[in-house]
């Protein structure tokens, strides 16, 4: 159920918090860039380690972190160059650049991704009368324009002469560029993947929605190489296992769907999408995609180097087919916060939730001294936090404001647990000596345990 409100909910929070600001906020903003606070660069953290121990469970997995910059034939070879493009047209009225293809979709007409600009003119101009500008409201229009998503820069470029560079617009290229490298490691043999995870760079003619459409992002990518006869059932068990996954992460399957691609690019056998029902609608949250031999035969085309593996098992050689697992890190910390998100009532009154999986909160539990001007009470406090940072990772001290605020302020960065040091820890009475209350995010229980239990507690929970 899209829900506007909630994602405006969600935007103030992450702000409030400390999970993500808006770029380069002071001087006005950066369109499409974000930066991570403070408990932002741990749930970013977590989301990334839990992906990264999903792909580490595979023997047959290696990971690499290539350079974000390439030599500019990698992005000639992939296609990038010349076809990663998206349909750019103006509203007159209040100049605001927009996708041709998301109005045309805005009332119900597909345009085909492999589409010439001609093609898209036509199409948008059948359809002109009808369409809508989302910012202004007017209905007058420029032609539609093609424009390049790759985004150049100057690096070790030094005179005209010197081809344009680009920042890598996905992770997978630099996958493909060192495919042959891990195989000489003599430590893989097909069927096997390599696996990454780093920045990339899109010139998004409209970015919006949030950490759903950004410029600069990050990727998690796994290219997987296969027999061609065995790429189909590989295919299967990995858009099985992809999804499963998401479990992992705390989602509800019934916020997640398969989505197959309408319209194919020539050269891919299969695609399909996972979708998460974002609070603006269904979105693409991972692809799957079965590329067929593609991306190494261009390589191979373009670069001169043989891409072929010796097949030792049946004889033989041939081009490895390609099965790809694509997910953004950003898209994802946004279905994660969205997921966490509630509002409910506690003690009459209306409180802000974030219920974060434990495993991938970004504080796992905050410690209070009950009072901060009493040296007995904060000494103990502080003996009970070491050891609990000897045991769990992210855990945070507060001592600002009175217990109930400290309460609000971790139940909405989603802190699991909070553990409180009063006068009966010290011994005031003496059958809770070395005891604390420990309160419970979600249901706001409190449990009085002893300091070696409640610390057992936390290590179960995130485990
Ligand atoms: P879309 O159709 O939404 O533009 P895409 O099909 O171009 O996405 P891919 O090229 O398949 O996306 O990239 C793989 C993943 O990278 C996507 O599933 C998504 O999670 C993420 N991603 C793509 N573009 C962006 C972006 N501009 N901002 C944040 N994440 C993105």
């Amino acid at each position: 159920m899209a829900d506007a409100g909630l994602m405006e909910k969600i935007v103030s929070l992450a702000k409030r918090r400390g999970f993500v600001f808006p770029g380069s906020e002071i001087y006005g903003g950066f369109a499409g860039v974000y930066d991570w606070g403070p408990y932002g660069v741990f749930l970013r953290e977590n989301v990334v380690r839990t992906w990264e121990r999903s792909m580490q469970e595979h023997d047959d997995i290696a990971f690499i972190d290539s350079g974000i910059f390439t030599a500019p034939e990698v992005w000639e070879a992939s296609g990038h160059v010349s076809g990663f493009n998206d349909p750019l047209v103006e509203c007159l009225s209040c100049h605001s650049k927009l996708r041709a293809d998301h109005l045309l979709e805005s009332i119900g007409i597909n345009a085909d991704e492999k589409m010439s600009e001609a093609e898209l003119n036509e199409l948008f101009d059948a359809a002109r009368k009808d369409i809508v500008c989302p910012v202004c409201g007017k209905k007058q229009f420029g032609n539609v324009v093609q424009k390049n998503l790759m985004a150049t820069s100057t690096l070790g470029r030094f005179s005209e002469e010197d081809k344009e560079v680009y920042l890598r617009a996905e992770t997978a290229q630099g996958i493909y560029i060192n495919y042959k490298n891990v195989l000489q490691t003599g430590f893989y043999k097909i069927p096997f993947g390599i696996a990454q995870v780093g920045k990339v760079f899109r010139n998004e003619i409209s970015p919006r929605q949030f950490l759903f459409r950004k410029r600069e992002f990050e990727q998690m990518e796994m290219q997987y190489f296969v027999r061609p006869s065995e790429a189909p059932a590989i295919y299967e068990s990995w858009r099985a296992e992809r999804m499963a996954y998401y479990d992992r992460l705390g989602i509800r399957p019934d916020h997640l769907r398969w989505k197959r691609h309408d319209n194919l690019v020539f050269y891919a056998k299969d695609a399909w999408d996972i979708q998460y029902e974002y609070p603006f609608g269904w979105g693409e949250l991972e692809g799957l995609h079965y590329r067929g031999d593609y991306d190494l035969s261009q390589h191979q085309k373009f670069s001169g180097v043989d891409m072929s593996y010796r097949d030792e098992k049946v004889g033989g050689s041939f081009i490895p087919h390609v099965i790809e697992a694509s997910v953004g890190v950003d898209r994802t910390v946004l279905m994660v916060l969205a997921e966490a998100y509630a509002e409910d009532e506690m003690n009459g009154e209306t409180r802000v939730v974030m219920r974060f999986h434990p495993r991938i909160a970004p504080l796992k539990a905050a410690v209070f001294p009950l009072l901060k001007n009493k040296p007995e009470l904060v000494a103990k406090a502080r003996e009970v936090y070491d050891d609990l940072k000897k045991a769990v990772p992210y855990v945070i001290w507060d001592d600002n404001g009175n217990i109930g605020k400290r309460y609000r302020r971790q139940d909405e960065i989603g802190t699991p647990f909070c553990i409180t040091i009063d006068f009966d820890t010290l011994g005031e009475s003496p059958e809770k000596k070395d005891t604390v209350t420990l309160r419970r995010r979600d249901s706001g229980e409190q449990d009085r345990l002893s300091i070696k239990d409640a610390i057992e507690t936390i290590k179960k929970a995130i485990a």
